[in-house]
């Protein structure tokens, strides 16, 4: 398997993994855009937002509560927060497999306010 985000969830490259349960991982963006920049992901290899079905509503559901509760954790929560997931070429995806960016810690466009 050559998807880079299926070896980390898999812990064969390292990460700075935040949270692991049986349907989602999350860990540490390598080149971060935002004080706090995560990247949730799900364990099985899906590639986009557009592979999802009714049966993955267990899985979305679990993607953004682990979001949920990272950004509490994180210390964002109430400060605010932005979710992104990219799909296919005009949107910027770089890699293959689907995520969650949660960003946070800054403001999100200038002025702020
Ligand atoms: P995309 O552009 O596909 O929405 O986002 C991919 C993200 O994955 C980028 O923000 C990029 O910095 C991050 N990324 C790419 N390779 C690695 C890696 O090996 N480790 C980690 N932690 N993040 C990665
Ligand atoms: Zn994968």
């Amino acid at each position: 398997m050559d998807c880079i985000f299926c070896r980390i969830v898999a812990g064969e490259i390292p990460a700075e993994i935040v949270y692991q349960d049986e349907l989602a991982t999350a860990f540490r963006d390598i080149r971060p855009q935002a004080p706090v920049h995560i990247l949730i992901v799900p364990n099985q290899h899906l590639v986009s937002i557009g592979d999802i079905l009714p049966e993955h509503n267990d899985l979305l559901g679990r993607m953004f509560a682990v979001a949920n509760q990272l950004a509490t954790q994180e210390g964002v929560a109430e400060t605010g927060y932005r979710l992104v997931t990219n799909r296919g070429e005009q949107s910027g995806q770089s890699v293959y497999h689907l995520h969650l960016h949660l960003l946070g810690g800054r403001w999100m466009r200038w002025p702020p306010g």
